[in-house]
């Protein structure tokens, strides 16, 4: 019988969620609003080290690896990653994360080398608010490199975090664009961070009434795939598009849990927000894929419950860019 990776409530992983970096060139205001701090001399995975991870991960059971930052496409050699990644026997979809502000020039070479879905952030469709979110007037690019993926072939998703000074306009915006434009976009609640607990108490609004007013107006849940992320989704037959929510604080968010994080520096997170990374480089050194699956099995005793977010826990992640969120 084939391994898996299966924790003691008998929840199964097999979606990875890979950090290739921590550095980005964008100031999200909920997550690096100083922009990035090089803070210590940073050794990132290399792609030998990428391909032992991917290649123990697919032995137990891992079907789906989401590439992830910090901002990806700042590594030069994210194509190569790509390709390694989606030549792994048993890795059915390589996706990535990303701000977009590459897309318009790299989605193409992407593709080729084996990317089969995009999570573009993309936090507001009005570019006066998404340049004060982000820090970077890039609203136009990023919609053109979502329609070049788009003509690609490629699944794409949008994600947006939800914010309170913005959320009253959010809403009709996505769904005016979403009644032609076939992504999925998923509304994502605000999470508290060790860095961004002021933020966050002005900021967070719940997904509770979005989902209500969505209901209201005839949208359907949509069943979900075993690799798919935490988002309820819905569907409308007048809209091209489907929308999401990931509301992390409501009850029974983790029961559905498939998915580990291996940071860019290879410490594996048994949560997003657990309390420290266990650190898997030593095992890497040798490529040696089978001690690597030895410790993967060992230390997914320790994955517990539940985030324990709503009572304020954020662990050891002090902002999503050093994890991939
Ligand atoms: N730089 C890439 C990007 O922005 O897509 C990938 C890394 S980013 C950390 C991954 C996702 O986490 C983004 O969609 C971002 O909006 C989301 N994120 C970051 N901090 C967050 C927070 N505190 N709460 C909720 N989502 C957050
Ligand atoms: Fe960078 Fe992504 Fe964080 Fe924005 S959310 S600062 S793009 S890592």
């Amino acid at each position: 019988m084939k391994a898996i990776l299966e924790d003691k409530f008998g929840r199964r992983f097999q979606y990875l969620r890979l950090s290739v970096t921590d550095v980005c060139n964008f100031r999200c205001s909920y997550c690096l609003p100083d922009g990035y701090q090089c803070d210590s001399d940073r050794d990132f995975l290399s792609q030998a080290e990428i391909k032992t991870i991917a290649a123990a991960f697919a032995g137990l059971g891992t079907r789906k690896i989401r590439l992830t930052g910090g901002e990806p496409s700042l590594r030069k050699d994210l194509p190569e990653i790509i390709g390694l990644c989606a030549n792994t026997p048993g890795i059915e979809q390589v996706a990535l994360t990303t701000n977009g502000f590459k897309l318009p020039q790299m989605i193409g070479t992407w593709v080729e080398a084996g990317l089969n879905a995009i999570n573009v952030s993309i936090d507001s469709l009005d570019p006066r608010h998404f340049s004060m979110i982000t820090g970077h007037d890039k609203l136009n690019t990023i919609l053109a490199g979502v329609d070049k993926a788009l003509s690609a072939g490629i699944r794409v998703k949008i994600n947006s975090v939800m914010l309170r000074p913005y959320s009253g306009t959010m809403l009709d915006q996505a769904l005016a664009w979403l009644r032609h434009t076939p992504v999925s976009l998923r509304l994502i609640e605000l999470m508290q961070t060790g860095d961004n607990q002021t933020f966050f108490k002005h900021n967070h609004v719940s997904g509770l009434p979005v989902k209500e007013r969505l209901l209201e107006q005839g949208w359907i849940p949509v069943i979900r795939e075993t690799t798919a992320g935490p988002a309820q989704e819905f569907a409308h037959p007048d809209f091209a598009g489907r929308i999401g929510l990931i509301m992390p604080y409501s009850n029974g968010f983790c029961d559905s849990c498939n998915r580990l994080r291996v940071s860019a520096t290879g410490n594996l997170h048994l949560c997003l927000f657990a309390e420290k990374g266990l650190p898997l480089r030593e095992y890497l050194q040798e490529a040696d894929v089978g001690v690597l699956q030895t410790q993967l099995k060992a230390l997914i005793g320790h994955k517990e419950a539940s985030h324990w977010l709503d009572k304020g826990f954020t662990g050891a992640t002090t902002h999503l860019a050093m994890l991939g969120g």
